[in-house]
């Protein structure tokens, strides 16, 4: 805050802006309307960069995307009542991912309340549940101290959703610039340090294994602990398994990447270090029979609640990745200790990564319309440029393409993620793009969604174009949700409406021309049928960077992932 004229008047908008601008807020993500309209004129007024998006949830998933990229959190900004309720989701979305994001709400003025004021809700208690911290500054003069609270605990500790609650009359009340209660910005969070002695046995139990294997979660992407992983891998050889988000900390491209084996991987491990990881439903819980019974885990967490969680672990290691790494990579150094690639752990996981990836090569090789999920999102891997961020949701098109979609840098893939939430995509796409014009001129936002994801915020095209954002959204188009329904598919089900299955529930409208929506700003889109079309289209958009483009390829409603092992979502004895 500029130290001027203490008795000058202000407002608590201008207090609000100054304060989120003091605690190094950048972006601010919403949708405007009474009573929050000139906050978001202040918040410009003061240098942070507003971006109106057209619905609420997405404007929620764009901020704490911000967040996970940068450490800070993004701010979402919100009207009353129904606006507050609308980013519940996106709370909860941030919250269950732990990633830092702000929530800022006008409500109804105070005098209003409990007589039917406009759009009153009872926003504080209604945000408790999906955030960390929740309040209501009680006066224009305290506003700075609820901001830096609000920053402190979205990013301290395990990182999540913190909200703010602002009355039209609080933001309207006028105080003295000299009666505000400064702060100064909330200092990056403290490096947690491991026990040293706990990190000597972890490091003794993975030396004594048999078959160990580091799994890398989206919490060592969070940290930043991509050159500590790297050199930790480069020196032992250890097996690595990342999780979607996990991707790219250590390359998808590298040698000590075992992803195409990833079900023996778990099934055979003795000893697994979960480095920024949850053992969630998406680790099928560390359970048999997709884990050993006799599994030994090794977890590096900054949340201690987390350790032991579905499974007694061997050891809690509660610190930071980054420096827990370090730690347990000199103890490796000191013990000259490596995973010996002849061994037949590494035999074993090459072997099966070599059959998987030729039951893969068929699926890659058919290039005949209708196209197949794998051809599809190989052609696009293939011709992306290999820094691009990388946005995927749709239930198969999402789970196929973490598989085809390689990342080799970290914190370039944006998913569903830990809440399985469909819908993000775009929302987290305009975020990526903003930030990549800001601080990675040049880099390109793929959006790659299915059908069906792509419907719950394809609306967001527009933001993309009044902001110039040049992201490349692909719809891979099976005209439904999860299996899709061919034109005929559709006859069939018309022709018998004693069925009762005139509109089945996972059906999308047939051969729907999502391109056509490019034609709303005197563009056209593409819509492919054949690999060659494809290349044409995203070569294309790629030479456009001043407008986002959509690509609508049609593959086969019936196609489908490779067989699994495992049936989605089982195999755990609970
Ligand atoms: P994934 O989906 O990739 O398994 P999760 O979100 O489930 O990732 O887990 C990430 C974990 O990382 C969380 O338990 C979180 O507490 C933890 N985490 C976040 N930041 C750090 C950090 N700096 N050091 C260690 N752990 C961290
Ligand atoms: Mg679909």
């Amino acid at each position: 805050m500029q130290a001027e004229d203490a008795s000058e008047e202000i407002d608590g908008n201008l207090i609000l802006a100054e304060a989120l601008k003091s605690q190094g807020i950048e972006y601010v993500f919403g949708i405007v309307g009474i009573p929050v309209i000139e906050l978001s004129v202040a918040i410009q007024q003061v240098g942070i960069k507003y971006i109106g998006m057209r619905n609420e949830q997405a404007a929620c998933y764009a901020a704490q995307a911000v967040g996970y990229l940068t450490k800070r959190p993004g701010v979402c900004l919100v009207v009353s009542g129904p606006g507050l309720l609308h980013v519940i989701g996106g709370m909860a979305n941030a919250q269950v991912n732990c990633w830092p994001l702000l929530v800022i709400a006008g409500s109804a003025p105070e005098d209003h309340e409990g007589i039917g004021g406009f759009q009153e809700y009872p926003q504080v208690e209604a945000s408790r549940l999906y955030c960390k911290y929740a309040a209501r500054p009680p006066n224009a003069k305290l506003i700075p101290t609820h901001v830096e609270k609000a920053v402190r605990f979205a990013t301290y500790g395990r990182p999540g959703a913190t909200f703010l609650d602002f009355p039209a009359n609080l933001l309207t009340q006028q105080v003295k610039r000299g009666e505000v209660l400064v702060y100064p910005p909330v200092p990056t969070p403290p490096i947690c340090y491991p026990d040293p002695k706990s990190v000597k046995r972890a490091a003794a139990l993975i030396m004594n294994a048999k078959k160990p294997l580091a799994i890398v979660g989206k919490g060592a992407a969070y940290a930043h602990a991509e050159k500590e992983l790297r050199d930790l891998i480069d020196f032992v050889h250890i097996p690595v398994l990342p999780t979607p988000m996990g991707k790219g900390v250590v390359s998808d491209m590298s040698d000590y990447c075992v992803s195409s084996a990833r079900t023996l991987a778990l099934s055979e491990a003795d000893v697994i270090i979960l480095f920024g990881a949850r053992l969630n439903w998406m680790l099928h819980f560390g359970r048999p029979p997709r884990f050993r019974p006799d599994v030994k885990i090794i977890q590096i967490d900054i949340c201690p609640e987390e350790f032991h969680n579905s499974i007694p672990y061997a050891y809690a290691l509660y610190g930071d990745v980054g420096v827990t790494v370090k730690l347990l990579t000199t103890e490796f150094i000191r013990n000259s200790w490596k995973v010996t690639l002849l061994s037949s752990w590494w035999h074993q996981l090459l072997e099966k990564c070599k059959s998987n990836r030729k039951t893969v090569d068929n699926y890659i090789k058919d290039e005949n319309p209708p196209l197949n999920y794998y051809t599809v999102l190989n052609c696009i891997n293939r011709i992306i440029p290999k820094d691009s961020i990388i946005v995927s949701e749709g239930a198969n098109t999402m789970d196929i393409g973490r598989t085809m979609l390689l990342n080799s840098l970290p914190r370039h893939r944006l998913d569903a993620g830990t809440f399985g939430t469909m819908g993000v995509g775009l929302g987290y796409a305009v975020a990526a793009c903003m930030w990549c014009r800001d601080h990675a001129p040049g880099k390109r936002v793929i959006c790659v969604e299915g059908d069906s994801a792509f419907g719950f915020s394809g609306m967001e095209i527009e933001t993309m174009f009044r902001y110039k954002l040049p992201i490349i959204i692909i719809i891979v188009n099976n005209n439904g949700i999860y299996g899709g329904f061919g034109k005929n598919d559709w006859e069939s089900i018309q022709e018998s409406p004693e069925l009762g299955l005139a509109n089945p529930p996972t059906a999308l409208s047939v051969n729907t021309h999502y391109e056509n929506m490019m034609g709303l700003f005197n563009k056209k889109g593409f819509f492919c049928q054949t690999i060659p079309q494809l290349l044409d289209a995203v070569n294309l958009a790629l030479a456009v960077e001043d407008h986002p483009s959509i690509i609508n390829v049609m593959i086969n409603p019936s196609a489908d992932r490779k067989q699994q092992a495992f049936s989605w979502l089982t195999g755990s004895k609970l």
